[in-house]
């Protein structure tokens, strides 16, 4: 047995034991449950949508030590810098930012142009790469623990959404929690109502999802919550290549890696 393989299991009882915490507790207490069980550092990334503003009120009223990190695209929406700077008026705390490398942008525009994503797949993709994933690895670097605001009811393609996953977090194997797996939209909105935390407009023009301004677009009644980002791709898998379930590099069987799955 090597480190790697002690890593990855000491990882998945530490998963298991944390998804049992999270089904019994606040958001508060969930965000309190995984400072307690997670060694190390932990990092939440927001894109400031309404879940992640649940989490990052969670963050700060329960004061558990967790980095909370966005990834600045370059191309967001002008309504999400505003919420931005008003949460960290409201928290009194800065949110860090984490850039893509301005070498590889140079070189992504040079190559496809400035909005070369709309060509492709793989030109979105290559964008998505550069402004979103490896931006992502440093954010990650040297975390035991990430925590997102993923919900199973979002779209399909998260209706498997669990807890608590074993990942590789930039190299390394940790803990992938979604603290929010199992609420509903309506639970959500409740929190956030409940405690005056402060939400995107554009939520309430028609965006349940938030993303990169020119790759999101408004819902049309009866679409699932995330229709709007990448409409143009019709393969109906959209996302950006942040949220990938298959931690092979690791070791990790796919039906161990996922814990507490969200009913
Ligand atoms: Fe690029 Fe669009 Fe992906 Fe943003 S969402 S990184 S603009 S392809």
């Amino acid at each position: 047995m090597d480190g790697t393989d002690i890593d990855r299991e000491e990882n998945e009882l530490r998963a298991a034991e944390l998804a049992q915490a999270l089904a019994g507790a606040d958001l508060p207490g969930r965000i309190a449950a995984i400072a307690a069980r997670i060694p190390g550092r932990i990092v939440f990334t927001t894109s400031f949508g309404i879940e992640d503003q649940a989490i990052t009120h969670a963050i700060v009223a329960s004061g558990a030590p967790v980095a909370i990190v966005t990834l600045d695209t370059g191309r967001l929406f002008p309504e999400t810098y505003e919420v931005w700077a008003e949460t960290e008026a409201l928290y009194a705390r800065r949110i860090r930012a984490v850039y893509p490398a301005h070498d590889d942008l140079e070189a992504l525009i040079i190559d496809q142009g400035i909005n070369g994503f709309r060509m492709s797949p793989e030109t979105r993709k290559a964008c998505c790469e550069i402004r979103k994933v490896r931006p992502l690895k440093r954010a990650l670097d040297g975390a035991r623990g990430w925590v997102t605001g993923l919900r199973a009811g979002q779209s399909p393609g998260r209706a498997e959404t669990p807890f608590v996953e074993v990942q590789d977090l930039a190299g390394r194997a940790g803990l992938k929690i979604n603290p929010l797996a199992d609420w509903s939209r309506a639970r959500v909105e409740t929190y956030i109502a409940e405690h005056g935390v402060p939400c995107n407009v554009l939520h309430d023009r028609g965006f349940p999802s938030i993303g990169c301004a020119p790759c999101t677009r408004a819902i049309r009644p009866g679409e699932d919550e995330r229709a709007g980002r990448w409409w143009w791709e019709k393969d109906g898998r959209q996302e950006c290549g942040l949220h990938v379930r298959a931690p092979a590099r690791i070791g990790n069987k796919a039906d161990h890696s996922a814990i507490g799955r969200a009913s």
